[in-house]
């Protein structure tokens, strides 16, 4: 199924390159998407997160010419763009899809790539702005290629610091590591703990064949005032520097509860203790998660995977109606009709949830969910099913 999938986006993008410019790509390269299991809003609190790679990726084929710059065609955006082959260009002030691919390229050859002039393809079935983080795909895409044409290797972790530097410099996004560390570290059959402070990787065996990954888009993403995740940040700051640490990462579940009284005698304090609660339980589930992972711990793994998903209903309010229903539809399934665990993935008020199921039900569970979601919430949902692929490569 899912090589069906690449190899079919693989064709596409090879036969749009002979359109194109003529002839077959000298290189060709590709990078996933991207959902985290369990461990939401606790990079920012140097805690940990559990993404992995899913089976839908960006695509680029190309070849080097004797141009000065080089020529791209973006199948998605249907729309071909002129790149300059610097290291030193000036980020524009409107971000488009041309300044994740102009970023790479820059911050690639800053680092040492010598990029000839080229003409390439993209193509990507990762949804855009789906919260799958097709952006991060991308920018780890480009910077394999420009690897690859420039003849470098810039060493996995160096080239994802380097990407998350063209997401917020170029796409002027404050992003944590994790979208472009798992885009260019993931392993098949793998998922990755990944401590934010430390930004060490841990790959997590996920081998088991009978469970899969199924990724639920509610369709939903809910106008946000802006003021949502500053909100939560400062909370956060606010009751570390209450409890005296520098990070929430840093305070213990039992040190937090002990602490309730200090932080709910502050200012605004009942919501400073829930969104600390959040963050500092969270990171425990997340380390549970795994480890539960790690010996096919299913029962513990989806108990936290719903726990994850109460806390940033209740205590982190990031979720919404439609994704709430959505996981209590797959709650309601349960162990027995196959679903393992059900949860919010990404920053919330909409997208995607994330559950675990049985392989064997992934096509019951489907039909289930999108009967019971159109007849609650009277809306589509999209819905595919992947296990953990592996990390940006060259094909
Ligand atoms: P997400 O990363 O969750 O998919 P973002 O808003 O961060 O959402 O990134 C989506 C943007 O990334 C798109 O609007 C586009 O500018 C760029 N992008 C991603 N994939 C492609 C692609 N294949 N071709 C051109 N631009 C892309
Ligand atoms: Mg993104």
């Amino acid at each position: 199924m899912s090589d069906r999938l690449f190899e079919e986006l693989l064709e596409e993008t090879k036969r749009l390159f002979n359109e194109k410019y003529g002839g077959a790509p000298q290189v060709v390269v590709a990078a996933p998407g991207r959902v985290n299991l369990i461990g939401e809003h606790t990079d920012y609190n140097g805690g940990f997160v559990f993404p992995m790679a899913i089976e839908r990726c960006t695509i680029i084929a190309a070849s080097p010419t004797t141009a000065s710059s080089a020529t791209i065609f973006s199948n998605n955006m249907n729309a071909t763009s002129d790149f300059i082959l610097k290291g030193d260009v000036t980020p524009s002030n409107e971000v488009d899809w041309t300044s994740y691919v102009q970023g790479a390229i820059s911050f690639s050859i800053k680092k040492g790539a010598k990029v000839p002039g080229f003409n390439a393809v993209i193509n990507s079935n990762v949804p855009l702005g789906g919260g799958l983080s097709s952006s991060a795909s991308l920018e780890v895409a480009v910077a394999t290629l420009m690897e690859e044409l420039g003849g470098v290797s810039f060493g996995k972790v160096e080239k994802a610091l380097m990407c998350q530097q063209v997401e917020h410099v170029f796409a002027k996004m404050t992003c944590g590591i994790m979208d472009q560390f798992i885009s260019t570290l993931a392993e098949k059959d793998y998922a990755m703990l990944l401590d934010c402070r430390s930004q060490k990787p841990e790959m997590i065996p996920f081998v088991d064949p009978s469970v899969s990954v199924l990724i639920t888009n509610s369709n939903v993403k809910h106008q946000l005032t802006g003021s949502e995740y500053p909100e939560r940040r400062s909370c956060c700051e606010e009751a570390a520097r209450i409890l005296g640490v520098s990070l929430l990462r840093d305070v213990s579940l039992d040190a937090l509860l002990a602490s309730k009284e200090r932080l709910v005698g502050a200012d605004n304090g009942d919501l400073l203790f829930k969104r600390a609660f959040h963050a500092v339980s969270e990171d425990v589930r997340t380390l549970k998660t795994a480890e539960a992972l790690k010996v096919g711990d299913w029962e513990t793994v989806g108990a936290q995977m719903y726990a994850s998903h109460d806390s940033l209903r209740d205590n982190y309010e990031v979720s919404c109606p439609e994704i709430d229903a959505l996981v209590e539809i797959a709650r309601g399934i349960g162990m027995n009709g196959g679903v393992i665990g059900s949860r919010i993935t990404g920053g919330g008020f909409g997208g995607c949830t994330v559950s675990l199921v049985k392989t064997d039900k992934v096509d019951e569970i489907t039909q289930i969910l999108k009967k019971e979601y159109k007849r609650l919430v009277g809306k589509d949902a999209t819905i595919f099913s992947t296990r953990p692929a592996q990390g940006a490569r060259v094909l």
